[in-house]
């Protein structure tokens, strides 16, 4: 063996290489704070990555490079196309997707590591334990995540599929049988028809617990798989004696539990509320304009009163939401305060942080549409602005802007901070009907006297009004 393999493949440095990717990890991770470091805090952490395979395939311990090349090619060929591919709106279940095959990989390589070892003969306890643990979550993350996957891809209804008020009971024995079977196989057995029997319990689990969450939930659902899936790979690591897995798997389960965390208070539901399940099915509540519950009715504009308006205005706020994702609208939006900006208005983005349906929705398509970072100003700094704001022209964004938050206290909403923008001289809606949006309830706001509706798809009417500001 020549100097230089030795080298290359002594312990020491394959842990220092190892340290080289956590730092890069870890300083990757630092520059998805922001959206100005995001792409390139990606690119760091995906370095990190490349030189934690490198280090892995190093180790004398690897086997059949053959079929590590196979792997290695199949998933470029299937991940790149993919991840190229992808539109904005369907980065959720991309996600879940990416996810699941973390979680499969997982508790495959748990499988392996059972039936190299005999079924743990000759292995410390706290090996299988922690090797049994990546099996069973592993295979809850994968199961939960496919299903995901498929209610955001509509391939799977997406209202809560449940089996009523057994269904936490049916949870807990499936759950109770899968730990179980782990507790026999760490007590000594070595069967391996034990283990499958475990797997499929676990797997049973992921879609009864994923199945009766609604498709609108998904997100967050996805978030705390992703969690589920980090620890996993983190007790893989242990088993293993991997501290790549170790660390990188740590931190996939602190930020995915941080995100969960930090939209579920964004949505002001508790984490337990949200996967008991049954909100946000994704069916909508008929609705049609003119009078509503609100007991009031609302007032409808044209592209041309709402240009007249801004045009006229000194500062607009533009609060964007769910809607203008699903139209795209994001290029039209930029066009509109282009021209605003250059009669003299000032334009600012207010950014809720769960507008959309994924974290950051926002701040990626107006990224995508060259909005300039320093306009883009978060809930509690807009807030006290919109009292200043002469327009504040809301696209597509609904639950957001809803003031029941703060006034109805029976709202599935109350408590959820939003985006204050009925404090507003003026407030103009961009939608294309009175349907509510994701919590399925009625907008008081779509009433208030200084509110008026401008109905259409968010791309055709933002383009329309900036048309007609051309001729003023
Ligand atoms: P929203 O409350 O879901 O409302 C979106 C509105 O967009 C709808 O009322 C819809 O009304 C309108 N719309 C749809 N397509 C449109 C189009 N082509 N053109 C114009 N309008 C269109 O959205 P949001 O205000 O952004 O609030 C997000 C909601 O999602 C919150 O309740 C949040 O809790 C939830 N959520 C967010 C996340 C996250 O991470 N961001 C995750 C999970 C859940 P019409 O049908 O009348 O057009």
């Amino acid at each position: 063996m020549s100097l230089a393999t030795v080298f290359l493949q002594d312990q020491n440095f394959i842990h220092v290489l190892y340290i080289v990717a956590f730092g890069l990890f870890i300083y990757g991770l630092s520059g998805l704070t922001g959206p100005r470091t995001a792409v390139r805090g990606n690119r760091i952490a995906a370095v990190g990555m490349l030189l934690a395979v490198i280090a892995t395939l190093l180790d004398r311990r690897e086997g059949n490079w053959a079929l590590i090349v196979v792997g290695v090619a199949i998933g470029t060929a299937v991940g790149i196309p993919a991840a190229r591919r992808v539109k904005m709106t369907a980065m959720p279940q991309m996600v879940a997707l990416f996810n699941g095959v973390g979680g499969g990989a997982v508790f495959l390589i748990a499988w392996a590591e059972f039936r190299d070892s005999g079924g743990y003969s000759g292995t410390p306890l706290y090996v299988a334990v922690f090797s049994l643990f990546a099996a069973i979550v592993g295979s809850v993350s994968f199961w939960g995540s496919n299903i995901a996957f498929g209610k955001l891809q509509e391939l799977l209804p997406g209202r809560p599929i449940t089996l009523g008020r057994s269904q936490q009971l049916v949870n807990g024995l499936v759950a109770a049988v899968a730990v179980g079977l782990a507790v026999a196989i760490a007590a000594g057995s070595h069967s391996q028809l034990l283990f499958i029997l475990m797997l499929i319990a676990a797997a049973v689990l992921g879609n009864l617990v994923v199945l009766p969450i609604g498709g609108a939930d998904m997100p967050v659902v996805i978030s705390l798989l992703n969690a589920f899936t980090g620890l996993s790979a983190a007790a893989t690591g242990v088993a293993l004696d991997n501290p790549a897995l170790i660390v990188a798997g740590m931190i996939v389960g602190a930020s995915g539990s941080i995100l969960t965390n930090l939209m579920a208070v964004a949505m002001n539901r508790s984490i337990p509320a949200i996967i008991a399940g049954g909100f946000g099915g994704g069916g909508v509540v008929g609705g049609a304009s003119g009078a509503g519950a609100q007991g009031g009715s609302v007032r409808s504009t044209s592209a041309a009163d709402v240009a007249v308006q801004l045009a006229y205005a000194r500062q607009v706020v533009i609060v964007p939401g769910y809607g203008m994702a699903v139209a795209q609208a994001q290029h039209a939006v930029r066009e509109l305060a282009k021209a605003l900006e250059s009669r003299g208005v000032e334009v600012k983005y207010a950014i809720h942080p769960v507008a959309g349906r994924m974290p950051g929705h926002m701040n990626v398509l107006l990224a995508e549409a060259d909005v300039p970072y320093e306009q883009l100003k978060e809930m509690d700094d807009i807030n006290p602005e919109f009292a200043r704001t002469d327009v504040s022209l809301v696209i597509g964004a609904n639950d957001v802007t809803n003031p029941a938050a703060h006034t109805n206290p029976s709202s599935p909403i109350y408590g959820m901070p939003i985006l204050e923008v009925e404090n507003s001289r003026s407030v103009i809606v961009i939608k294309r009907s009175m349907n509510p949006g994701f919590a399925g309830i009625e907008n008081e706001l779509y009433y208030k006297p200084a509110t008026a509706m401008l109905f259409g798809d968010a791309k055709s009417a933002v383009t329309d009004i900036t048309a007609e500001l051309a001729n003023i």
